[in-house]
């Protein structure tokens, strides 16, 4: 209902379900899910390995594929996508799942969960510090710890699965999840058919907001021979691909609005993965200093001050994030900035990644942006306050679950 468009791919037969949900902006997200699923889906054919292995040699692949796009073009820099792949071998499923795209299993009524979202709240759960419930509304739902990113720091989740005769299998992105509890999930799952199923749960998703993109493959393991309800989608035994798999790849032009989508002033994706490399922001900023001393120099003096009282920068003043106007350059005798204004965000409630960002100073293109930059610092999460043992000191405990900047994916 919100987004302009389709960033999920899910694909289903009679031997592979797959959903991949993209994330990185304007058509970086279609771009990572769609090249992801389409090496995902080469393995929906008969195989002389191991499924298990098969299917890590897959999402080893799609996530080169990943970094190998990344490095030719750094406009798609941080984008992603989740994986969440069930592979039939004959006897079992070879599952794989990376990121909070969920497997459910609906077995004589009963609804479970089988895939352990890759999540911050989900961190929390597990060490008891909130319930499923608060997770749903926790603020930092969306700060992912995992997903396919091009790098080979990722790792998915592998597993096998023992399907029953009559379970019936939900994969499904967060568009899902994030509109609809799981106690619907599970009445919906319970229709009469899993057309129906997937009908009513996409429905239900979109009639309470339909904030993100939902896609929901489903199947029912029924015995080998088992002729198919014609009426079923699946009926002519024809694999089913959709979403931004299934459509041609657009040309990335860098201006994702196309003229008849509704418009949108930004699009809420590119706050999903970790903020950019500190690296290239200083590069650009002495960049952009030394192009001022130039202009300095050359005695455009008053223009190049008029210039400099422009730009904005977001840095550290008294331990406190500020935001400042004009240029992080020091010339003997000339003052090229001042505090435009002292926020009360402490230095010391950031991740040590963002502190080392604001202490180094983050270049903004304007005003708005700066105050964006500041806005983002939320996204941090919050230090677990809730043990009272400092962990600091006790290096021998094992490793604390807070997410460090460099692992952390950020989905509004
Ligand atoms: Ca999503």
């Amino acid at each position: 209902m919100r987004r302009s468009s389709n960033q999920d791919s899910g694909y289903a037969s009679s031997r592979l379900l797959a959903i991949a949900d993209g994330m990185g902006g304007a058509a970086a997200g279609d771009l990572a899910s769609s090249e992801a699923m389409n090496i995902i889906r080469e393995l929906d054919r008969d195989l002389d390995v191991d499924a298990l292995d098969a299917l890590a040699q897959a999402v080893k692949l799609a996530n080169a594929r990943l970094g190998e796009l990344i490095r030719r073009d750094p406009a798609v820099e941080g984008m992603g996508t989740t994986l969440e792949v069930m592979l039939w071998d004959g006897e079992k499923f070879a599952v794989a799942h990376l990121g909070d795209s969920r497997a459910y299993r609906l077995r004589e009524g009963v609804l479970t969960q089988i895939s352990d979202d890759h999540t911050f709240v989900q961190s929390l759960v597990d060490e008891g510090r909130i319930s499923r419930d608060e997770a749903r509304v926790h603020p930092h739902r969306s700060l992912l710890l995992r997903a396919l990113l091009g790098r080979d720091d990722n790792e998915a989740d592998l597993s096998w699965l023992q399907p029953h005769l009559g379970d019936r299998y939900l994969l499904c992105s967060d568009g899902l999840t994030d509109m609809v509890t799981d106690d619907v999930i599970a009445r919906a799952m319970a229709s009469e058919t899993i057309d129906m199923a997937a009908t009513e749960l996409v429905r239900l998703a979109l009639e309470a907001g339909g904030v993100d993109n939902v896609t929901v493959v489903i199947a029912e393991f029924v015995e080998a021979g088992t002729d198919p309800d014609e009426h079923l989608s699946c009926a002519d035994g024809q694999p089913q691909l959709v979403g931004a798999a299934s459509q041609q790849a657009r040309p990335r032009t860098g201006n994702a609005a196309s003229g008849h989508d509704e418009p949108v002033n930004f699009d809420p994706e590119e706050l999903r993965y970790a903020p950019r490399e500190p690296s290239r922001r200083r590069w650009l900023r002495w960049t952009a200093a030394l192009v001022v001393v130039a202009a300095i120099l050359a005695a455009a003096g008053t223009y190049a001050y008029k210039w400099t009282q422009d730009q904005y920068f977001v840095a550290a003043q008294d331990g406190k994030v500020a935001i400042f106007r004009g240029v992080q350059v020091d010339i003997p005798g000339l003052t090229l900035q001042h505090v435009e204004e002292l926020t009360d965000i402490s230095l010391t409630s950031l991740s040590d990644f963002q502190r080392r960002q604001i202490e180094s100073g983050v270049e903004a293109s304007s005003r708005a942006d700066a105050y964006k930059t500041v806005a983002e610092l939320d996204i941090t999460p919050p230090a677990p306050t809730a043990t009272p043992t400092p962990t600091k000191t006790t290096p021998s405990t094992k490793a604390s679950r807070t997410p460090t900047a460099a692992n952390v994916v950020w989905r509004p």
